[in-house]
């Protein structure tokens, strides 16, 4: 096994994908708009992770976290029959092995030692289907702090077995019955609770979102899947780095830990959103959860409610740097379909013997049409994240096959 450093030293702050300019600004996205006792906690967390990051015992700390118990470094698999049918050379990075099932666990140990560091006692959630409530749950176990999961009441009735495993882990789940009773109001719910506790309890925000820092240092503790693969690539692929690099966008914080590894090379990014919830492919500037970045609104701006087959990806919004990279040209933000995703990952169980979740099916559907397109000349080498495995959606599958 390669040994692959988990995150790499303070990246500058020059050039794309370093640290935001002043006030967590990625362009005109970003910001930290949130009330005044928000503002102050936010300011805490950002100190307190510029103080962590460099500091070679935390890094050290996390890196055991990662490689004991989270399964770290995961492979670099090439789809070999997959990657003939298509006439590309498709490499998938395996986020589905680690432990709990997807990247969110790296983001999760991340922030929960940073909480221990901190004196913080608990760690405070939100989730929509229940994937970083369980991260968070099981993070909090690991780390011996106390866990409170906002969920939407109709989230809850949708995900019984995730609101159980959070249970299980000794996590308390507060149902939110405001609004459309999904993840957006349960993200609000959280931020108005972490308000009367910011003294003894983290907010740990799931995704590339919310007011600075969340956004950068999400990305700094996804940055393990980009740099790992970046190594993996290194040691795989004749000219060191691939012809593009895709991964599926909700929040985004898988696709931004990806880029960034290959941040400084000339690799083509592709974010992949859900046709519901193109936050970067169709938004509106607006500001919501703290911070600046585009949303599907309606005419009166009013956020739009997202919706996709695969729960993580129908977040109404896009984190801020996304918006950025789409501005600047660095990346690509593109769509496909309930019925494309469906399709990619039939065809990955069949041709890889691996059942993708949902959401990473997206990724996928797009390789599979940009390879049938002319979007991916043949002989291209393809990075992809593949976010998660498809356990938690077979029963959506079964109704649909
Ligand atoms: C939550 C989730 C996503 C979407 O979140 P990002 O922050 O955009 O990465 C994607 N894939 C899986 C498996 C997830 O659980």
């Amino acid at each position: 096994m390669r040994d692959v450093p988990p995150w790499r030293e303070p990246v500058p702050a020059t050039g794309t994908m370093g640290e935001p300019r002043a006030r967590g600004r990625f362009g005109e996205y970003g910001g930290r708009y949130a009330p005044e006792s928000l503002v102050e906690a936010c300011r805490e967390v950002d100190e307190a992770f510029r103080e962590a990051r460099a500091d070679p015992g935390f890094r050290g700390a996390l890196a055991e976290l990662l490689a004991l118990h989270a399964g770290r470094p995961t492979p670099l698999t090439p789809a070999r029959r997959l990657s003939q049918e298509l006439g590309v050379r498709l490499y998938l990075k395996r986020e589905d092995l680690t432990h709990t099932g997807s990247h969110k666990i790296n983001n999760v140990l991340g922030q929960g030692l940073l909480a221990a560091r901190m004196g913080r006692r608990r760690l405070i959630a939100e989730t929509g289907a229940g994937q970083h409530g369980v991260a968070t749950a099981t993070a909090a176990a690991l780390l011996g702090l106390e866990a409170t999961v906002f969920m939407g009441e109709r989230d809850i009735e949708r995900q019984a077995l995730n609101v159980f495993r959070m249970r299980m882990l000794g996590a308390e789940v507060v149902p939110v019955t405001t609004g459309s009773r999904t993840l957006k109001d349960a993200t609000s719910e959280a931020m108005r609770h972490w308000v009367g506790v910011t003294g003894e309890s983290h907010y740990c925000v799931g995704s590339v979102i919310g007011p600075d820092p969340y956004p950068w240092m999400v990305r700094e503790f996804q940055r393990v899947i980009g740099d790992e693969a970046r190594g993996q690539c290194a040691a795989e692929l004749r000219t060191g780095v691939p012809d593009h690099v895709v991964a599926c966008v909700g929040g985004g914080s898988n696709a931004a830990g990806t880029f960034a590894g290959f941040a400084d090379t000339a690799a083509r990014f592709v974010g992949v959103e859900a046709e519901g919830g193109a936050g970067a492919a169709r938004g509106r500037l607006g500001v919501l959860h703290g911070c600046r970045s585009l949303f599907l609104q309606d005419d009166d701006g009013q956020i739009v409610e997202g919706r996709s087959i695969a729960a993580g990806l129908d977040y109404p919004g896009v984190g801020p740097e996304h918006a950025h990279l789409r501005d600047l040209g660095r990346a690509r933000y593109v769509t496909v379909t309930d019925e494309e995703a469906v399709g990619a990952a039939v065809r990955l169980a069949r041709t890889e013997g691996i059942v993708p979740a949902l959401e990473s099916a997206h990724a996928l559907a797009w390789v599979i049409r940009a390879a049938g397109g002319g979007d991916l000349p043949a002989g291209s080498t393809v990075l992809m994240t593949l976010s998660g495995r498809g356990d938690k959606d077979v029963s959506t599958l079964k109704e649909l096959l």
